[in-house]
């Protein structure tokens, strides 16, 4: 429910979420798993059969094969990428040998902003551009691999399933067909799929890892997962007590883990798909027609899109003052990169898709829940439509 306890309406489901109601039942049965699952006692035992529980659910819930994958728990998704760039550039440093890393110009800031450390590895790192519509060129970024990999021990790439500013969806498929083109070994950034597409538990067991993120999708923050193939070596990074097979070490997060499967399990049970997908269209269609005049909606021809979404710029406006408006009365919507004294920056991702320096300072995204109702959506839209008037 976007509108939240203080009456305020929250359209910024893309940057984190409200807890689901069964993580605040269960966080206030008063249960808190606190016991190190590396324990030997019975309250130890409990948090350690919690994570197993986790484990086993997140396999079958998206389909990934467990004797290809490990899993892993961390800190988030920020984590989770930083490992396993990091952790295969280190391990390719330990044997003297050199790998090539493709990013695209719309990754997250935390894939993109790898490119000085693996550098310093001695890595090479190519950045693929995509079109206004977010849209990269397949036999482009072939060729580019397949060239990569006459001068390199391995290839590796980070695929954005889901853009979390435009809500354009790069197809699994895509990625599976440039890996039996070339070999290049995939890492998804998964983090923006749960609830926002019509079908996002079908992961393919073809591809190399998967990142998540708890937060965005109802469970506690602070928690994220990453499944790897077994048969991909990294190095990891963080050193200690050898907790989940060394490969991350630290006390397990045991609630945060446990918040996972009570967050993902709600948005099954009370996700519908076909309502999803009319209401989608119904706030995209109203959102259009009234801000038509006043804005652009980014990537709107893209082939596949997410069903959350809308980035609009408003083409001669700035981001602060739209937002602030925004605020003001109730709306909580997105701005895209703001920096410490709330001045709003270019958009690295706008600007990259072609866009002025000047449309990307005056760019604001609504992104909304995965359950909203046909009643609340014409709600939103005439709040929308109060504040915009
Ligand atoms: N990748 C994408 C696509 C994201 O949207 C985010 C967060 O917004 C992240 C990675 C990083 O996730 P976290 O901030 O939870 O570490």
């Amino acid at each position: 429910m976007e509108r939240s306890i203080s009456n305020r309406f929250y359209f910024d489901y893309n940057a984190t979420s409200p807890l689901s109601d069964r993580v605040k039942d269960f966080v206030h049965s008063g249960d808190s798993l606190f016991g190190n699952p590396a324990s030997l006692h019975q309250t130890g035992k409990k948090s350690k059969r919690a994570i197993i529980e986790v484990s086993d659910y997140l396999f079958a819930y998206f389909n990934l094969d467990k004797v290809l994958y490990r899993l892993i728990f961390h800190s988030g998704a920020t984590e989770g990428i930083n490992t396993f760039f990091k952790g295969v550039a280190l391990k390719h440093f330990e044997k003297k040998e050199k790998a090539t890393f493709f990013f695209s110009t719309v990754d997250h800031a935390c894939v993109y902003q790898h490119k000085e450390f693996l550098s310093l590895l001695g890595h090479d790192v190519f950045f693929f551009d995509v079109n206004q519509e977010g849209q990269f060129e397949r036999e482009v970024l072939v060729a580019k691999i397949l060239e990569a990999q006459k001068k390199s021990a391995k290839v590796y790439m980070n695929y954005t399933y889901m853009n979390n500013e435009t809500g354009v969806i790069w197809p699994l498929e895509w990625a599976s067909e440039i890996k039996k083109q070339t070999e290049v070994l995939v890492h998804v950034d998964a983090v923006q799929i749960v609830g926002k597409m019509a079908d996002w538990q079908n992961l393919l067991n073809s591809l190399d890892a998967y990142t998540f993120s708890a937060h965005k999708f109802g469970a506690l923050k602070g928690v994220g997962f990453t499944f790897v193939k077994d048969r991909v070596e990294f190095m990891p990074l963080i050193h200690g007590g050898s907790q989940q097979n060394s490969l991350r070490s630290g006390t397990e997060n045991a609630l945060g883990v446990y918040s996972i499967k009570l967050a993902l399990s709600e948005f099954t049970d009370r996700y519908k798909k076909e309502e999803s997908k009319k209401i989608s269209e119904f706030l995209k269609r109203e959102m259009l027609n009234f801000l038509a005049e006043k804005a652009e909606l980014v990537a709107s021809e893209a082939p596949f899109r997410n069903l959350n979404t809308f980035f609009f710029v408003f083409r001669g406006q700035k981001a602060e003052t739209l937002s602030m408006k925004c605020d003001m009365m109730g709306i909580e919507v997105s701005t895209g990169s703001a920096c410490s004294s709330g001045i709003i920056k270019e958009n690295r991702i706008l600007m990259s898709m072609g866009y002025s320096a000047e449309d990307s300072r005056a760019a604001l995204r609504f992104s909304f829940g995965p359950f909203v109702t046909m009643d609340e959506a014409q709600i939103y839209i005439e709040k929308i439509k109060s504040v915009f008037r």
